[in-house]
């Protein structure tokens, strides 16, 4: 490795800005007022904080030396994946802060908002053609409320035919926000284990599938980065015995343009545009969770939806089946904005590439590892590969440790202890994004640091050292939270 990606010289300390400043100091310099300063009564204002003075350049530089403080996807490659954030070209920010969708008002009429009304209608059509689905809702505010949505959707199916069911199935692998929102819809979770090959057997289903059971939950691709290759023979049995087929498409960014969700058996998907369509969401910011749905399902659709009426668009409430509205207004606006941005910059050609590319360099991660680390499973993985930390047993060093060593190398940790079905997971999801240099540096950077585990175990008992904060103790974080800054 010619050089760490990573570097000490520049970090700078930074004292809070309450230890900064000095009396009298100015952040502005405007004329002096020429009328009677006049302050504010001694009642009104009370025994407010002792704010610093501080002038200008202090404060700017305060808070820009903070922000080379943190790692973003824009300052290296962030092995986290779509899941949490894939690099989303600039054009869709810079679209989605146009005045005319920035600015609109919510309570607009309908007639003043034919734009962005149309906006939503024209999504809508374009994610249910890349589902394979027949009608969507943009409402859903993220992953875990587009899940939400399509079990009330089950439920309102289930009554709708006369009989409700009590439990729903959701594999062993699953991401925890699916049973939740079984669990808010009253169906009890019945887990499903995956067979030996990480994957869902129909046998199992076949097994577990009775009229009680309302349906499915399922991931495709899986949280392991597997296809769920019996996922029709699933469908079928659970379509016979009257049940319905939830597809978790958090993974939708291994398929989009290659597999339909809705060709394959699923009858209601969620989609996480932030994920999958571009919207940067580290950090909890906003996200959007549409739904969509075969047909018939399309009448339990939250209300208001978007109609076409004489080249006109409206909302619609006259849904006496909905489920109900789900979000305040539109939804997350600027989010749909983002994503429709996406998906009218790549194309069909451009999001197919994209998914192959994302494939392609999650298998590139695995084959230029495997034989140094554990994989979890034989054969190809779709966007993301799973390692564990059996082949270190002997050295003592856990995926943990692995994964604090990188940040010294200048990359943060991959996704660690999940799935929880393998056992010291390391998950790695570079997306459709990466050059081949950079995933050949990053490659060498955990290459470096598996020789570590014998030759320097020290290094990675520390780590990381190299960076502003060092290693902390998560369960301290958790058990005695210091929240007063
Ligand atoms: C992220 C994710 C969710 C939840 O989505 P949010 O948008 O975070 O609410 C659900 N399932 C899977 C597989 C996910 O990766």
């Amino acid at each position: 490795m010619s050089e760490p990606n990573a570097t000490t010289g520049l970090i700078l300390n930074e004292p809070l800005l309450w230890e900064r400043g000095k009396k009298g100091r100015r952040g502005f310099s405007m004329p002096a007022g020429d009328v009677p300063r006049n302050p504010l009564p001694a009642e009104l204002t009370g025994d407010g904080p002792d704010f610093p003075d501080l002038a200008e350049i202090e404060v700017v530089r305060h808070y820009t030396r903070l922000s080379t403080w943190n790692f973003g996807v824009d300052t290296g490659l962030y092995p986290l994946g779509s899941c949490t954030m894939k690099y989303n070209p600039k054009i869709n920010e810079k679209l989605a802060g146009l005045r005319g969708f920035a600015a609109a008002h919510p309570l607009l009429p309908s007639a003043l908002s034919q734009g962005a009304l149309r906006l939503m209608f024209d999504l809508e059509r374009f994610l249910a053609e890349i589902t394979g689905l027949d009608a969507v809702t943009l409402q859903p505010a993220a992953g875990a409320h587009g899940e939400l949505t399509g079990m009330l959707i089950v439920h309102a199916y289930h009554r709708s035919r006369g009989k409700q069911r009590t439990k729903i199935l959701i594999p062993d692998t699953a991401h925890g926000t699916n049973p939740a929102s079984a669990a808010l819809c009253g169906y009890a979770p019945v887990p499903v284990p995956s067979g030996p090959d990480g994957v869902i057997l129909p046998e199992t289903v076949e097994a577990l599938m009775d009229t009680d059971t309302a349906g499915i939950m399922i991931t495709n691709p899986n949280t392991l980065g597997l296809f769920e290759a019996n996922i029709r023979e699933i469908a079928r049995i659970v379509h016979d015995r009257g049940g319905l087929v939830y597809g978790d498409g958090a993974n939708m960014n291994a398929v989009l343009g290659i597999v339909r969700p809705g060709e394959i058996g699923v009858d209601i998907l969620h989609l996480n545009l932030h994920k999958t369509f571009s919207t940067p969401h580290g950090g909890g910011g906003p996200g959007a969770g549409p739904v969509a749905v075969r047909t018939d399902l399309a009448r339990f659709l939250p209300v208001p939806r978007v109609v076409e009426k004489n080249g006109m668009y409206e909302l619609c409430e006259d849904h006496p089946e909905s489920v109900g509205r789900m979000m305040a207004f539109h939804g997350h606006f600027g989010i749909l904005l983002r994503a429709y941005a996406y998906i009218l910059s790549m194309g069909p050609d451009g999001l197919k590439a994209a998914s192959r590319l994302a494939v392609l360099n999650a298998n590139y991660v695995r084959e230029k590892l495997k034989d140094v680390l554990h994989a979890a499973y034989d054969g190809p993985c779709m966007h993301e590969c799973v390692f564990s930390d059996q082949n270190q047993k002997e050295s003592g060093i856990t995926t943990l440790e692995m994964a604090k060593r990188l940040i010294d190398y200048g990359y943060h940790p991959p996704t660690i202890y999940f799935p929880l079905v393998v056992h010291g997971a390391i998950m790695i999801e570079p997306t459709e994004t990466e050059t081949k240099e950079d995933l050949d540096q990053f490659i060498e950077a955990f290459r470096s640091v598996i020789r570590e585990t014998t030759e320097n175990p020290g290094a990675l008992k520390d780590a990381p050292t190299r960076c502003k904060v060092k290693r902390l103790d998560e369960t301290a974080a958790a058990r005695t939270p210091c929240l007063a800054g």
